[in-house]
């Protein structure tokens, strides 16, 4: 089967792209949280092969490679500059191999990836000259590899989103940027969310929207107003937790009081956030009420798993290969259909 472009499968539907792979990534074991560097693709490929494995079985249309903070900066933190290349490309081509042995008839999109910087600063031109240089050196890479699009995400200075823009349209390639305000609730450099979003349509990003940091109860609002006034494709791809307008990101989102077990860092990011995760049916509705609203790129960031993406598909009508294995609540002990009498009573008192 031919494999169509990111524009005309948005024009013709929805499209799925599963995010968030540094978080899953640490909870399979492959990652130190907090340090969050992607050496997965260098130290064991086997674990990121099969963890886009998993998100194409559920339901991912795009793979996209794993990049995330795959950065030259990130790199000199950690002192492995020199693995910066080998980390990338190995990246790519893992995403690649995925990409075009599909589990369907067409093959996937394969996506190369940038994203925050975490060294952008407001009226520092050398901070922006070297972000300039990394964006353009992993854009380089992952055309060099064949990617199909270009994804560039979590962006929360509007400049820096724009910056990424510029760079991916220069590679010729389809543009996804999306952008994740913080606690503020608006962008560093005090753009508004809106503007940004406006912006970048502006100077002609495919596809604009969110990702990370906020929940549907926080992202929603936004994405509901720039729907109203952008005309490109718009994507939303929050994070599955419970943030609230007292608490719009999940970094200073506190639990619940009767918590006796705080993380050791005095906060629920990012090592303890669990018990405040959206429930599948809480991200089912969130991508039903965004596809409805007329956003067809959807999927989940960070802390998104498998069986959120296939919900989300299931969520605008799609069937992937793993609806197979969606819940099957008539066939359970003791709240399924047809059990015997003394089972079912046990249910109430479980
Ligand atoms: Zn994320």
């Amino acid at each position: 089967m031919k494999k169509r472009g990111l524009i005309e499968r948005l024009n013709q539907g929805p499209v799925i792209c599963a995010e968030g792979f540094l978080f899953e990534i640490e909870k399979r074991g492959y990652m130190s949280s907090g340090e969050f560097v992607p050496m997965v693709s260098l130290e064991n490929p086997e674990a990121l092969l099969n963890l886009h494995r998993d998100f194409q079985h559920a339901g991912s249309d795009i793979v996209q490679a794993f990049t995330y903070n795959g950065h030259r900066e990130k790199m000199r933190v950690i002192g492995k500059e020199e693995l910066l290349e080998p980390l990338n490309r190995a990246a790519l081509q893992i995403a690649k191999d995925v990409a075009k042995s599909p589990l369907g008839k067409e093959p996937n999109l394969m996506a190369g990836n940038i994203s925050n910087s975490n060294i952008w600063k407001e009226g520092d031109n050398e901070s922006k000259i070297e972000v300039h240089r990394m964006f353009s050196e992993m854009v380089e890479w992952a055309v060099d590899e064949g990617a199909d699009i270009l994804i560039g995400e979590t962006f929360y200075y509007a400049e820096e989103a724009y910056t990424a823009l510029d760079i991916i349209q220069k590679a010729g390639l389809p543009s996804v940027i999306t952008i994740a305000p913080m606690g503020v609730n608006s962008m560093m450099d005090g753009v508004s969310v809106l503007d940004t979003m406006k912006e970048l349509e502006q100077r002609g990003a495919d596809v604009v929207g969110m990702n990370c940091f906020r929940g549907p109860e926080t992202m929603m609002p936004y994405l509901r107003e720039a729907r109203k006034i952008l005309k490109c494709h718009m994507a939303a791809l929050p994070i599955p937790y419970r943030t609230s307008e007292e608490h719009p990101t999940f970094f200073n989102l506190p639990d619940d009081d009767s918590c006796t077990c705080p993380a050791p860092h005095g906060r629920t990011f990012p090592t303890a956030l669990e018990p405040l995760l959206c429930n599948r049916y809480e991200i089912g509705q969130f991508a039903k009420d965004a596809y409805k609203m007329g956003i067809n790129y959807l999927g989940v960031c960070c802390l998104g798993n498998p069986m959120l993406v296939r919900e989300v598909a299931h969520a605008v009508g799609l069937t992937v290969p793993a609806s197979k294995y969606r819940e099957k609540m008539e066939n359970h002990f003791m709240y399924g259909k047809d059990i015997p009498k003394h089972m079912k009573d046990y249910g109430n008192k479980a």
